[in-house]
């Protein structure tokens, strides 16, 4: 119950948070968790459409990532079994090539004290360069493809995924060992996980 009652102030106070002032369109912060989450998801931080939906994966990259996993919304979006929390809990803005990176005050301020709230996590999926350098950081010297190949070396505690964007189908497509081997593997993993849920 003491958990239950820290998480849930913790929540709250990240989703008053205004550390960043400065941005683009304002603090929004998007994460769930709770103490018995065994899934942790790791992603970027938010773009612009989920700003303003205030739901995080809720477009193709989501519905593929639902796919990834086997598991529909209901469970995905149910923070007793899993939890979101990317590097950057609020919409950075754009630059000149896209979303700029998270927010690095962000995870100063926060990700310690939600990882400290979610002990019962099993399995944390990993996506992108800086999930990867903050969760793996001895994967820091190889590209995301190589650490993506490299999953036999953390799984199975942790999985690092290529972002489920449709911008990444033609990387798929070069690399179909992901979808033949990993997928199989972690949907497997899932439903053992969520068995008696
Ligand atoms: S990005 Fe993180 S630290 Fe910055 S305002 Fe949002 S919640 Fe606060």
């Amino acid at each position: 119950m003491k958990n239950a009652e820290t998480a849930s102030a913790l929540f709250e106070s990240i989703r008053s948070c205004t550390i960043c002032s400065d941005l683009p369109l304002g603090p929004r912060p998007i994460v769930q968790f709770s103490p018995t989450s065994k899934l942790l998801i790791v992603g970027q931080a938010p773009g612009r459409i989920t700003h303003n939906k205030g739901v995080p994966f809720d477009d193709p990259s989501g519905d593929r990532l639902r796919s990834w996993l086997g598991i529909n919304k209901d469970t995905f979006y149910d923070s007793q079994k899993i939890a979101i929390v990317p590097m950057g809990f609020c919409f950075p803005g754009t630059g000149k090539s896209g979303d700029l990176p998270p927010r690095s005050e962000c995870a100063e301020a926060w990700r310690n004290k939600v990882l400290d709230e979610v002990k019962n996590v099993e399995l944390t999926l990993i996506i992108g360069r800086y999930a990867i350098d903050w969760h793996l950081p001895e994967f820091g010297k190889y590209t995301v493809t190589d650490a993506v190949k490299s999953w036999a070396d953390v799984w199975p505690k942790r999985l690092i995924l290529p972002h489920p964007s449709p911008r990444n189908n033609r990387w798929l497509k070069q690399n179909p060992w992901f979808d033949q081997d990993i997928i199989p593997a972690l949907q497997d993993r899932i439903q053992t996980m969520f068995k008696d849920d």
